[in-house]
């Protein structure tokens, strides 16, 4: 290629996180110069001759061919997601779930084992019970806190180890690198679900992790308006594994939705980082609060998890956990959370929006046990100004203690 600006996307590696977010994926030679690649409705891709059908061949982008196997639009995502997480190659799919459930039946056939993270996010731990169980796939549930304990569970038919740091819900920070280590050397692929971390806070591939999956949902989309899940790999083969399942699966990506993917990943790290210094300055509130036993958050230095979170993590970002102290009855969790004029109730997390939620039922062990007996919040901080957001939890507080009369 000439030495000229016809070709936007040219962060390299040495260029820093915010540079390349605000460059991957761009190639304007092939969009009339727009900045942003055009929103390609498309299922139908024509081909001008016989021979280029035969070979898959399109107008200009040699691999886009039908609308279920990516656009113009699709592509320059995957681009960008698999440049901003260090990988080289990504497929997206529709949700998150959706990129869970294509590595899993990427990677695994009946006879095979797997090694799942005890502290993994529900919906994959039922998708392992339910639907992977039925296709003949062993799941056994290790503590997240094994490192590279992970040795002693690996058995001859052990085919992936999934991780997920830090866990749903109880946020436990895992030591990739040491799992991959062991999974490796038995032969083991690695799986990391990096949604808390998205692309930026978190290398996996630098930690031996041979697939990277996002809820593109969360962070990457950040506006709470589409649904979008991405799996990320540096191996080639791999790649055509988890793509040919996505085909045979039925996965496709709406043009719409890449569209609002490309344009969450560009503000990225500049919104994230705005997450985690005042989820921080909360979580910080809330440590200092008699109501509060624990904050469930790694940057805290207090966190069990902050060692490895300091060797791996670059940052934080707005989700973290709130461990209360046993005492407040239902009644008083609901009037806590029902009279929140910032925090809104609702699944999901990653806007701008703060949310909160009550998970005290939700979580989930087999192989670990969850001791703690007294409610369980999750938090998700947004881009509010965080002294606005601790006097909306300062009231919540105060109305929880009037609803017991204290
Ligand atoms: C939300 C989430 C998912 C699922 O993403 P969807 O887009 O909602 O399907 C998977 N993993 C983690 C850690 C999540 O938080």
């Amino acid at each position: 290629m000439s030495n000229t600006n016809s070709d936007q996307n040219t962060a390299t590696a040495q260029h820093h996180t915010e540079t390349r977010a605000a460059h991957a994926g761009r190639h304007p030679d092939d969009t009339h110069g727009a900045v942003n690649v055009p929103v390609y409705h498309a299922s139908t891709i024509t081909f001008p001759t016989v021979a280029a059908l035969k070979e898959k061949n399109g107008r200009k982008f040699d691999d886009v061919y039908y609308g279920r196997y990516g656009t113009p639009t699709t592509r320059a995502f995957d681009e960008a997601v698999a440049d901003l997480e260090g990988g080289r190659w990504c497929v997206s799919v529709g949700s998150g779930m959706a990129a869970v459930s294509c590595t899993l039946m990427a990677l695994l056939k009946a006879g095979d084992h797997l090694l799942m993270v005890d502290s993994v996010y529900w919906p994959t731990r039922n998708f392992c019970d339910t639907l992977l169980k039925n296709m003949g796939v062993r799941t056994t549930y290790y503590d997240p806190l094994i490192g590279a304990g992970i040795r002693d569970l690996i058995e001859p038919e052990t085919r992936l180890v999934f991780t997920e740091s830090p866990g749903s819900l109880t946020f436990e920070t895992q030591d990739v690198r040491a799992i991959a280590e062991a999974a490796h050397a038995a032969g083991a692929l690695v799986a990391l679900d990096n949604t808390w971390a998205s692309p930026v806070l978190f290398r996996p591939f630098e930690n031996g992790v041979d697939l990277s999956i996002q809820a593109a949902t969360k962070y990457i989309v950040g506006h709470s308006d589409a649904m979008l899940g991405t799996i990320t790999m540096t191996d080639r083969a791999l790649f055509e594994r988890v793509k040919t399942v996505a085909g045979q699966v039925g996965h496709a990506v709406g043009a719409d939705e890449a569209y609002l993917g490309l344009r969450g990943l560009r503000t990225l790290p500049t919104r994230l980082r705005q997450h985690g210094e005042s989820g921080v300055a909360v979580a910080r509130w809330l440590q200092g609060r008699p109501e509060v036993e624990r904050v469930l958050h790694p940057a805290l230095p207090e966190d069990p998890g902050h060692a490895l979170w300091k060797r791996d993590f670059t940052g934080a970002c707005g989700l973290f956990g709130v461990r209360l102290k046993k005492g407040p009855s239902p009644e008083a969790i609901a009037a806590l959370l029902d009279g929140m004029r910032l925090f809104s109730m609702g699944f999901s997390w990653g806007g701008f929006e703060s949310l909160i939620l009550d998970t005290t039922a939700s979580i989930s062990r087999s192989a670990t046990a969850w001791t703690h007996d007294g409610p369980v919040l999750r938090l998700h901080v947004g881009l509010e100004h965080p002294d606005d957001l601790i006097a909306d939890l300062e009231a919540g507080f105060a109305r929880m203690a009037a609803a017991d009369g204290r």
